[in-house]
């Protein structure tokens, strides 16, 4: 096996243990695992602390206006042993999954200057290799000639009732059916909207999680990673 360190792509559904898989897969490799979907979760929490959304309703240009004041970077933390991320230097890895921030995302990712702005600091982050990114749009838009790319989906019921246990588990006050309405309308918006809709790109793999453990979803990895890399 070379020692050619990759690009792994994973994008998919929303919800479907995306992160879970791909922070996994880079501690084996020693990759640096990048949560894109984190990002375009710290812009929303900012417009919406910012008066940029209000009532759930984004007003486009004044987030597209706020965007030169917001400067995200990731600092590892060895604890959870994952990059935390921070916006103007404040931690906000707590405050980006709550379901306001969720319920908005969808909007605040679908504006072209968000976009412009997140994908140039991803493929900045990953030009060197060594990188496992999850996201929406990773193996079609931010790195289009990734080695190895990955489609996750998994059951919406399934991946509704995971994310209620996170929430719940966090003391989040939110109901199952709230929690599946999120999930299948952000797929919805993800998946239809004018620019970077989410999309299987038609190099990608398919994973479909509805039934397998993390450990059945690593051995499933490794047969694929030993495939490209071994190349
Ligand atoms: O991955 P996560 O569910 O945290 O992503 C939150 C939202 O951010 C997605 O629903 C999607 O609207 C947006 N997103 C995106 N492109 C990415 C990653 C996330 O549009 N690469």
């Amino acid at each position: 096996m070379n020692n050619k360190r990759i690009i792994i792509a994973i994008d998919g559904h929303s919800s479907c243990g995306k992160s879970t898989f791909a922070k996994a897969i880079a501690a084996r490799l020693g990759y640096i695992f990048i949560d894109t979907g984190a990002m375009y979760r710290a812009v929303t929490l900012y417009a919406l602390e910012h008066g940029a959304i209000v009532a759930g309703i984004v007003d486009e240009e004044r987030v597209e206006a706020m965007l030169a004041d917001i400067d995200i970077d990731f600092r590892f933390n060895s604890q959870r042993g994952a990059s935390d991320i921070y916006v103007n230097g404040d931690l906000v890895e707590g405050k980006i999954r709550t379901i306001e921030v969720s319920n908005c995302v969808s909007a605040v990712s679908s504006i072209a200057a968000v976009r412009h702005k997140l994908v140039a600091m991803q493929q900045q982050m990953g030009r060197r290799g060594g990188v496992v990114m999850d996201g929406r749009d990773i193996g079609t838009v931010v790195f289009p000639d990734a080695e190895l790319k990955i489609y996750m989906t998994a059951d919406a019921m399934v991946r509704a009732e995971r994310r209620f246990k996170e929430l719940t588990a966090k003391g989040d006050k939110v109901t199952l059916e709230e929690v599946y309405e999120n999930v299948v309308s952000r797929d919805k918006a993800d998946m239809s909207r004018a620019i970077s809709p989410l999309r299987k790109a038609d190099d990608a793999l398919v994973l479909d999680n509805s039934n397998m453990s993390v450990e059945e979803q690593m051995a499933w990895f490794d047969a694929q990673f030993e495939r490209v890399a071994g190349m």
